[in-house]
């Protein structure tokens, strides 16, 4: 990547720039432009070529995010500033040229549809030039945004795209990813991209224990009426300051003492079985993590090690 003297936008400026008010996860939010020099990343994961990342950073700040380990972020810096790559979908069009045509997943370490896209439109313009090249994509995302791209989605031959949903409790998504949006407007969403015809996806990672009186049925039962029809899972990845992340956020709620058994595989493990169980029950194809695209995978409970 190449940084460039591009601008540098505060929270102070940041509704005169995007026309619409959010309130921005810390005061201090930081908006930088760049231009890069590759935009397609070949990805590890089983079935996925390659990943295209918009921007660096997220909005969401999620407590849990495993991309500050990856990247070698600062945890207590997560959530602070994104990072917009101006130029990403014009150098994806020249890569397109010269790489083997693969599946191309958006995004595995950023938010595609975080507020900033509502104003940068990278994720658009790349969309278009996939689609103009005929690649095959999956979208993933935990913001409804999404949906404002239903015309390109519709036109793709091969596509599927998704909604991080890793719990039904709204209040439970509230201490740990405060600054997403809520757990309704993602089904909303799922249930519009259903309803357009789409293959859709639900990304239940990592899996939150069972708060709110939810049960592995009902659970299944909403993301069945939503039209899902596939789901991954995996463990939350405890690593790099997560555990240490989440008892700050957490300290004196009263979900703290549930919650904190995100890392607790004895509590998840067999919750998250069950959710399979009665997904599959409902005709959804439930699958970890690791084994999401691979037709030999085992669709037990995912490692903690892998990424989404
Ligand atoms: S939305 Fe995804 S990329 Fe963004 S902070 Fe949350 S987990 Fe990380």
């Amino acid at each position: 990547m190449e940084g460039h003297k591009a601008p540098t936008h505060s929270s102070a400026d940041m509704d005169e720039l995007l026309g619409i008010h959010v309130s921005s996860p810390r005061d201090d939010f930081q908006i930088r432009e760049v231009h890069v020099s590759s935009a397609l990343r070949k990805d590890p994961l089983p079935g996925i070529d390659y990943s295209f990342n918009p921007y660096i950073g997220c909005y969401h700040g999620c407590t849990f995010c495993y991309v500050p380990r990856i990247l070698q972020i600062d945890r207590r810096t997560w959530g602070a500033s994104v990072v917009v790559k101006r130029n990403g979908a014009t150098v994806l069009a020249k890569e397109l040229k010269r790489l083997p045509r693969g599946l191309v997943a958006i995004s595995t370490a950023t938010d595609p549809y975080q507020f900033v896209e509502g104003k940068y439109r990278i994720t658009r313009h790349a969309l278009e030039v996939l689609l103009r090249a005929n690649w095959p994509v999956s979208v993933l995302s935990r913001a409804p945004l999404m949906i404002r791209d239903l015309d390109l989605f519709t036109q793709f031959a091969d596509i599927e795209v998704g909604m991080s949903v890793p719990t039904l409790d709204d209040r439970a998504r509230s201490f740990l990813e405060p600054w997403a949006p809520p757990i309704d407007a993602r089904l909303r969403c799922l249930r519009a991209l259903a309803d357009a015809g789409l293959t859709t996806f639900v990304g239940f990672a990592p899996a939150y224990p069972p708060t709110g009186g939810w049960t592995p049925e009902s659970i299944a039962e909403v993301f069945a009426s939503a039209g899902v029809k596939k789901m991954f899972t995996r463990a939350l990845d405890d690593r790099c300051g997560v555990p240490e992340a989440m008892a700050r956020q957490l300290d004196g709620s009263e979900l703290a003492e549930d919650l904190r058994r995100i890392g607790d595989l004895e509590t998840i493990a067999p919750f998250v079985s069950r959710v399979g169980e009665e997904c599959r029950a409902r005709g959804i194809d439930f699958r970890s993590a690791f084994g999401f695209r691979s037709t030999d995978s085992n669709s037990g409970f995912g490692s903690p090690r892998t990424k989404r």
